[in-house]
């Protein structure tokens, strides 16, 4: 998959490019990543982006002519590439939106600075996203979320190591509780069931734990689903486990 990043400050990707799960996906050609300058795409010696808006009031306003040069650009190299304008005001960022755009040819972003782009550059855009109800100082952040975010849910991105088909948000839940070495920590141990080798009796404890730590952090994803008989059962064995703890 190929991803498109227009910015003032490309330099800002150089570290997360090269490192982990992002740099290897680009060693193995799973993804490509080309930062484009929105400055190369600006008249004049001084190859200025931004103007003060008219109509007065603070701040600045990035200019439309070199985001337009520069998606024209990113548009050549890449055709069948989503532009997307990463915007507070956008749609909001979430684990389905990642799913949905892992299935595309590539995305184009527009990294907004300063008080946001020209309004007549949206004849351009496709598709408007935030990554969340707060305000950054420009897009590279929320492009970064996004370029990880659908990474590791391309094949092949995670390799053996991972997988992201139980991660939280997959099914509208979180994922369950993790445990590793030691045994145990500070006077807490693993649960025994993770020691059983049992693989169903495993499941059955990870579905359970991952319903009811949504049910306890996240009641909202809870809300409209619709338990399966399997989900039911599992969560009376965590009520009567729970109830038996209260009355030791
Ligand atoms: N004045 C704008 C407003 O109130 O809607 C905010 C501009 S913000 C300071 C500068 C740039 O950061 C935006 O153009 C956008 O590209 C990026 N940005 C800020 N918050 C964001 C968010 N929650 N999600 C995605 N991009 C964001």
């Amino acid at each position: 998959m190929q991803f498109s990043v227009l910015t003032i400050f490309p330099e800002i990707f150089d570290s997360f490019l090269s490192h982990g799960i992002i740099r290897r996906a680009i060693e193995g050609n799973i993804i490509t990543v080309n930062p484009l300058d929105i400055r190369d795409f600006a008249e004049g010696k001084h190859r200025i982006t931004d103007d003060r808006p008219y109509g007065g009031g603070a701040g600045m306003v990035m200019k439309p002519e070199p985001l337009a040069g520069a998606i024209a650009e990113a548009r050549k190299l890449m055709p069948g590439g989503r532009t997307i304008l990463l915007s507070p005001q956008g749609r909001p960022f979430k684990q389905s939106v990642a799913a949905e755009f892992s299935l595309l040819e590539g995305l184009i972003f527009i990294c907004g600075r300063y008080e946001g782009v020209d309004e007549r550059i949206y004849k351009y855009i496709d598709d408007e996203i935030s990554i969340g109800d707060y305000v950054l100082t420009g897009g590279e952040p929320a492009a970064m979320i996004i370029i990880d975010a659908v990474t590791r849910l391309l094949p092949g991105a995670l390799g053996g190591e991972a997988s992201a088909e139980k991660d939280s948000f997959t099914d509208d839940l979180l994922e369950h509780a993790h445990y590793t070495r030691p045994p145990e920590f500070e006077g807490e141990s693993v649960p025994d069931v993770l020691l059983s080798g049992n693989h169903g009796i495993i499941e059955d404890w990870r579905l359970g734990s991952s319903l009811v730590r949504t049910l306890i952090k996240r009641p909202d994803l809870l809300e409209k689903r619709i338990l399966s008989s399997r989900e039911k059962q599992v969560l009376k064995q965590w009520c009567e486990y729970i109830e038996r703890f209260i009355s030791g």
